[in-house]
């Protein structure tokens, strides 16, 4: 039995896929977690439901409508919530003196500022929100290593890297990294005929065949965008360059993620693919509780198999590797075309080929800045937006009743 009082936990973005897991496994462990702050965008009615739960001190969504619809869903239950509206109440959440844990699992670029707000408060930070990395990389590093924070990654793929490196680990050199494998599914498309691809649906590009997620992550995975954007988080993550990271395509989703060693070793993390697995492991870290996931059966599984990714049907990963390459405010740019993008795509208007193509163009006409500070981030990221836009219209035009999704920035 754990003897120490309790931490206090805040979870941004609880009713998503990743912070509905985050509550399983902290219901599991009592005794080690209290929930502090519970966050989202809409599902007022979850929200209240999880209110009911877990009884945090504050429940906050982001628009002054929501949160008089939960007042009112909360209203004559006793319970010790209360409830707060907009991105200033997110930050203070997320910073607030009493919580030593924040669960960042807001997607897209909306996670930056309460993800840095919890950074700077020097928390004990789970990064599920790659987007807040991918756009402000270097900013976001900086506020760390000015901070007490700890930053653990929550990305299966980063925490299976986590696990297979020293900790800490100050340089992949001194470590004696030769390399990072990062795995990925391929998603459902992966042998999908490239012309076939014009015509997929959202439907059918949110069904991934391992993992159960958000419907824009989704979409990233079957773009293989979602690899992307993790080439990129891993770069920042671990110090790394471009060139030493390789993608690797292993349908199965059981390795997560692999380190190459110079004496020629190769550890892996596996498990069976569940999100719980790595958000327990961040939450005790460096401790080891429960997460509710099966142990792996490797006899029952059989086979596990590896291929090169084929970056002609995926050319997401080669725009995502670029932009890296260049650096700068390259991937703020790339994040923010591939939001318009996704949502775009989700909403009807550009069919799932259009999503790489949308972003190289906005890529090639956009310039590159180097990121000096928030204000550099924002901008990058709301000429991109508009740019995308632009270009969406100019393609594939848009109508007056379905402007152009610009809504997610930060
Ligand atoms: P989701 O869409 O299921 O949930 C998103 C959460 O964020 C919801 O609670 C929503 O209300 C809230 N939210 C959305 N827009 C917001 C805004 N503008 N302001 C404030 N709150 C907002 O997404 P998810 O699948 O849980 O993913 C969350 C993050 O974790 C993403 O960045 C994703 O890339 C990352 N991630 C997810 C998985 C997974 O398995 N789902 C795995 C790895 C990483
Ligand atoms: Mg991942």
């Amino acid at each position: 039995m754990h003897s120490f009082a309790p931490q206090s936990v805040c979870v941004l973005g609880s009713t998503g896929s990743i912070g509905v897991s985050t509550l399983d496994v902290l219901a599991r462990h009592p005794d080690r977690y209290s929930v502090f702050a519970l966050t989202a965008r809409e599902r007022v009615e979850d929200l209240a439901q999880q209110c009911r739960k877990y009884s945090p001190r504050y429940a906050v969504v982001l628009e002054e409508d929501r949160a008089n619809e939960l007042r009112h869903l909360l209203q004559g239950e006793h319970l010790p919530t209360e409830v707060l509206w907009g991105m200033d109440a997110l930050c203070q959440v997320a910073s607030d003196s009493r919580v030593s844990v924040v669960m960042a699992a807001i997607v897209g670029a909306a996670g930056l500022k309460p993800t840095l707000a919890a950074v700077r408060g020097g928390k004990k930070v789970l990064l599920a929100n790659k987007e807040s990395l991918v756009m402000a990389g270097p900013l976001f590093m900086g506020a760390l290593a000015e901070s007490d924070a700890q930053l653990l990654p929550i990305d299966s793929e980063h925490n299976a890297i986590f696990q297979c490196l020293p900790y800490p680990c100050k340089t992949l050199e001194s470590a004696g990294v030769e390399r990072i494998l990062l795995t990925g599914s391929g998603g459902p498309f992966r042998t999908t005929p490239p012309s076939a691809l014009d015509s997929v649906t959202p439907d059918e590009a949110c069904a991934h065949p391992n993992w159960s997620m958000g419907r824009k992550i989704s979409v990233d995975s079957a773009t293989m965008m979602n690899k992307g954007l993790e080439f990129i988080e891993a770069c920042y993550l671990f110090h790394a360059s471009p060139a030493d990271i390789e993608v690797v395509v292993h349908p199965q989703s059981i390795v997560h993620s692999m380190v190459q060693y110079r004496d020629g070793s190769l550890l892996a993390q596996m498990g069976n693919p569940d999100m719980r697995t790595p958000i327990a492991h961040a939450l005790s870290f460096p401790d080891r509780i429960d997460s509710g996931v099966a142990a792996l059966d490797l006899i029952r599984q059989g086979r596990l198999d590896f291929e090169a990714p084929d970056e002609a049907r995926f050319p997401c990963l080669r725009l995502a590797r670029e932009a890296m390459e260049v650096g700068g405010s390259a991937p703020t740019v790339l994040n923010a075309a591939n939001e318009v993008a996704v949502e775009a795509f989700l909403n009807g208007q550009l069919p799932f080929t259009g999503i790489a193509r949308l972003i190289e163009k906005v890529m090639k006409t956009s310039e590159v800045v180097e990121l000096t500070d928030l204000n550099a981030v924002e901008l990058a990221d709301r000429i991109a937006r508009e740019r995308a836009c632009d270009i969406l219209e100019e393609l594939y035009g848009v109508s007056e009743d379905q402007p152009c999704p610009q809504s997610r920035s930060m």
